[in-house]
């Protein structure tokens, strides 16, 4: 399963877009909610299966939430 970017106007792994690495929203309330500010869409909730890609975080902000992240997609997977 490839999970896509929920960004609105976001093409991450998308088969027009660029491939990306795609992370889980945190299970910290705080942090999930800071993400939720990303996704730049009205009333947005996240799900078990929402994702948000690198596109979205400044490199040291990845670097200092990563552990909070369970997985990246696999990029071998991704079908065009
Ligand atoms: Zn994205």
């Amino acid at each position: 399963m490839v999970y896509k970017c929920s960004v609105f106007g976001c093409k991450g792994n998308y088969a027009s877009g660029q491939k990306v690495s795609i992370f889980k929203f945190p299970k910290d309330p705080k942090l999930s909610k800071i993400w939720e500010t990303r996704v730049m869409r009205e009333n947005f909730k996240p799900t078990t299966s929402s994702r948000i890609c690198e596109l979205h975080f400044r490199k040291e902000d990845v670097l200092r939430e990563t552990e909070y992240f369970d997985e990246n997609t696999d990029h071998t997977s991704f079908s065009s």
